[in-house]
């Protein structure tokens, strides 16, 4: 396995505090508290901090009907070489063009001298790595209703021909009625041909299927979003990921062994473990299709919420 993280591969994002910024050298962004396009026919008051990425900054903005956005905003300082440019602009041109109920809408797209804005469905309840943090763990018809929509999300990405390749619970952000909001698509690409390969390394540690690492001859396709979605469902029901060690070399060696296991203390369903089982298949061609996934015993046998109250971010919720 590769001594130290392939280049492409995100560090960990912590909840709190951010770690250092990818680019040392470049300035975070800092918008000015009225942001308009250079027309003037698009213009928000910022409001809130809600968090910051590799190079992008994310505030709280109210529009001129009083509809409050995300506002995602990139300095144009970090986009000065030829790849920064085309990095961004292909996440613009793939998030732009979706549209489902389960992934965050893009909304509009502009600039001023300093920086790159683009406006965002607002998710006002954060992400599913801040509420993990605060329950631990979640129960099982939790697990169940949130899996339901993140692969409904991910199935429409892959009959558009996107692969996120990066999902993970600090990307799954919440609507204000609990619904998962897929975001990030800093890293996902657009599989312009059938059978295209992908040969890029990237992805999060964690979640990285082992083809991204260890068959970079052969390349990667739609099926690492599924191996995502078998470490998000291990981690829902245990609390933290399968692969999970201090250090990152070890980290790939148990991708590469698929070692993980089930704590005795925590009660795992049989047919949760088995599910996860089945995702977690290190050969991508014989890994469930997302359909497969939706037909097992997990979903089928076992109660799906018809939704998630809000007090869920800091209580399990008493289904009945
Ligand atoms: P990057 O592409 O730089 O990683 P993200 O898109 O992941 O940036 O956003 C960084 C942070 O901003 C997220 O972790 C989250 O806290 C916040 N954020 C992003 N999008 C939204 C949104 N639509 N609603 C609320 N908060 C958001």
């Amino acid at each position: 396995p590769p001594e130290v993280p392939p280049k492409g591969v995100n560090p960990e994002k912590k909840a709190s505090p951010p770690l250092p910024r990818q680019n040392a050298k470049v300035q975070p962004p800092s918008p000015p508290p009225v942001i308009q396009d250079k027309t003037g026919s698009l213009r928000y008051q910022r409001m809130s901090f809600l968090g910051e990425g590799g190079f992008a900054r994310v505030y709280q903005v109210r529009d001129s009907r009083n509809n409050h956005l995300a506002c995602k905003v990139v300095t144009k300082s970090s986009l000065k070489t030829k790849k920064a440019k085309t990095k961004l602009y292909a996440e613009i041109k793939i998030h732009k063009a979706l549209d489902h109920s389960n992934i965050v809408r893009f909304l509009d797209c502009f600039e001023d001298e300093e920086n790159v804005y683009m406006t965002l469905e607002l998710c006002p309840n954060g992400s599913l790595m801040s509420m993990l943090h605060r329950r631990r763990v979640f129960t099982e018809p939790e697990a169940r209703f949130f899996m339901i929509q993140l692969i409904g999300a991910c199935h429409y990405m892959h009959t558009h021909q996107v692969i996120h390749r990066d999902l993970k619970l600090g990307n799954l952000f919440l609507d204000a009625d609990m619904n998962i909001k897929v975001g990030d698509f800093g890293l996902a690409a657009l599989i312009e041909s059938p059978g295209e390969r992908k040969k890029t390394i990237c992805g999060t540690p964690n979640y990285i299927a082992p083809e991204v690492l260890f068959d970079t001859a052969n390349g990667h396709s739609f099926e690492v979003d599924t191996w995502s979605i078998g470490v998000i469902l291990y981690t829902f029901i245990v609390g933290r990921p399968p692969f999970q060690t201090k250090d990152v070399k070890e980290v790939y060696q148990r991708i590469r062994d698929n070692q993980y296991e089930f704590p005795p203390h925590r009660d795992v369903s049989l047919d949760a473990r088995e599910l996860v089982q089945q995702i977690l298949t290190p050969n991508p061609q014989e890994r469930p299709t997302l359909h497969n996934i939706v037909d097992h015993a997990f979903f089928t046998r076992g109660t799906v919420p018809g939704f998630i109250p809000v007090s869920a971010r800091d209580a399990p919720p008493n289904f009945r």
